[in-house]
């Protein structure tokens, strides 16, 4: 789709213009002049004075012509970039309204290309905001539709009775420790994750830099006196390496860590069910592991095969009865709507295989099409289910969990996601993993330690963000982990011994 945009020569709105158009279209080129080739001419006029005034008119090749008008009272504001960031959003009203009008398709999160919608909800609660209040401003300003309004609230309200010092806890850091290997490699994956078989050098060095990450950070929190909130595994499959490499880890983190028996929660994902072992489950238990995830993401057969997940649905399950045997009693399991090939049945069958199961929480993931992944690179032999499709299993989904006791805890959207909706963590009352909220709502900093973790740094004064990332790949990883060690104790430094530190 070219749509040519008119009227808005500033460079910073392209971005923008492009993502939002992105909802509706497989691929959108904005061109900034007039062009004969364009299915699309959108003329934008602004004007400013006490009030942001935006009007524009769209023109497509067939002759058709809509138009739309937004005015919004100016906020106050203390830079160019906060009111800049008003007139960009009376730009992204119209333009989706346009489109919304165009093509007779709602966006239900309206303007939003976010990642973290709930948050926005949460800053106003934090704000003093009444909650009529707010949910008005998010359906006016963003155009948000009620539905999505409503799930919000219920996620907020969720996670503030299960975490009720959620804002308070930015003294406290939780920590994301990335075990870069899996057995195979799935088609739809982007995460750092390389086949483990032949790889023991590998898994050894990795190991030994990452033991030497635990301890460095272990020492740090010790000197500062800071606590951890959570701890999570991930990766990779954290259980893709063996019990004696796990029981070792686990008793690092002992030694290393402050106070772990009164972390509030460790969480080892164990997404893939052949990884699990009698003995890895012992090894779990032994250092009183809080709650796995095992994910069968489909119980169809083929589903697997085609994604490249060499394992069977009668492994899932298996594996499931074997951890519950084993005592594990807090089980997350992953689904993914919209796999390839998969549709309403497939689906069904899926909630139908879940509720002979029924583990404390169910993530139910919508399908994304990650740039990186093998999937993305052949999207022609992948065949997935039209956007009706996907809102109608995600609509099940919904109805499926909210009849079976679960309630929805934490939400997130990913670009290029099936249908633009989002992904939904779904839990039994309080079996909820708070590490997923920490990770969301970024109320506190979380340290990422090993392959592919991504620290992510808040300010406990301004709330600023600072990203920084592991090497992805084991190689890198094993040349540079002191490197790397070092930097996030600088950063930390600097961001826990400014004065009037919370620590
Ligand atoms: S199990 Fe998870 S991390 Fe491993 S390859 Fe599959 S999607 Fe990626």
């Amino acid at each position: 789709m070219r749509i040519s945009i008119i009227g808005l020569e500033d460079a910073r709105f392209d971005r923008q213009l492009t993502l939002i158009a992105n909802l509706f279209f497989e691929e959108t080129e904005i061109v900034k002049v007039l062009d004969d080739e364009a299915n699309l001419t959108i003329k934008f006029r602004i004007n400013e004075d006490n009030h942001i005034k935006v009007s524009a008119e769209l023109l497509d090749a067939e002759g058709k012509s809509l138009s739309s008008d937004f005015q919004k009272e100016v906020q106050p504001f203390q830079t160019d970039k906060e009111y800049f960031k008003q007139i960009k959003n009376a730009v992204a009203h119209v333009h989706l309204t346009l489109l919304q009008n165009w093509t007779g398709v709602t966006q239900k999160w309206g303007i939003l290309t976010g990642v973290r919608p709930t948050k926005l909800l949460h800053r106003k609660v934090q704000e003093g905001v009444n909650k009529e209040i707010a949910h008005q401003q998010l359906k006016e300003e963003y155009l948000i539709t009620d539905e999505k309004i409503k799930l919000m609230q219920h996620i907020v309200d969720r996670q503030l009775a299960i975490v009720p010092d959620l804002y308070d806890l930015q003294k406290e850091v939780s920590i994301y420790i990335g075990i870069p290997f899996c057995p195979t490699k799935c088609a739809y994956c982007t995460f750092p994750a390389y086949a483990i078989n032949g790889r023991q050098g590998s898994v050894d060095s990795f190991l030994g830099g990452l033991h030497y990450e635990i301890r460095k950070i272990g020492e740090w929190l010790k000197e500062k006196g800071v606590r951890i909130t959570t701890v999570y595994y991930g990766g990779g499959t954290p259980t893709s390496i063996t019990a004696e490499e796990m029981d070792m880890l686990y008793e690092e983190m002992y030694d290393s860590f402050p106070d772990v028996e009164t972390i509030r929660e460790i969480t080892v994902e164990a997404g893939r069910p052949d990884t699990i072992t009698p003995e890895k489950l012992e090894v779990l238990k032994k250092w009183k592991i809080d709650r796995i995830s095992i994910n069968p993401q489909s119980y169809t057969q083929e589903t697997l095969k085609a994604i490249g997940r060499h394992h069977t649905v009668k492994e899932t399950i298996d594996k499931y009865h074997l951890a519950r045997e084993m005592g594990m009693n807090n089980i997350n399991m992953d689904l993914i709507i919209g796999l390839p090939g998969e549709g309403i049945t497939e689906f069904k069958h899926s909630l139908a295989e879940t509720e002979k199961l029924m583990p404390e929480s169910l993530t139910v993931h919508t399908l994304s099409f990650k740039r990186a992944s093998e999937m993305t690179k052949n999207k022609d032999k992948y065949k997935v289910a039209g956007r009706d499709e996907v809102e109608q299993m995600m609509n099940l989904a919904t109805e499926w969990t909210e009849s079976h006791g679960y309630a929805p805890y934490y939400l997130y959207r990913q670009k290029n996601i099936l249908g633009n909706l989002e992904n939904v963590g779904y839990a039994f009352p309080n079996q909820e993993s708070i590490y997923n909220i920490m990770i969301m709502e970024e109320q506190q900093t979380i340290i990422g330690l090993g392959c592919g973790a991504a620290s992510k740094f808040i300010d406990p004064h301004t709330g600023k963000i600072t990203q920084f990332a592991n090497p992805k790949d084991p190689k890198t990883y094993n040349e540079s982990f002191e490197t790397y060690t070092e930097q996030k104790i600088k950063i930390l430094n600097e961001l826990f011994s400014q004065k009037g530190s919370p620590a």
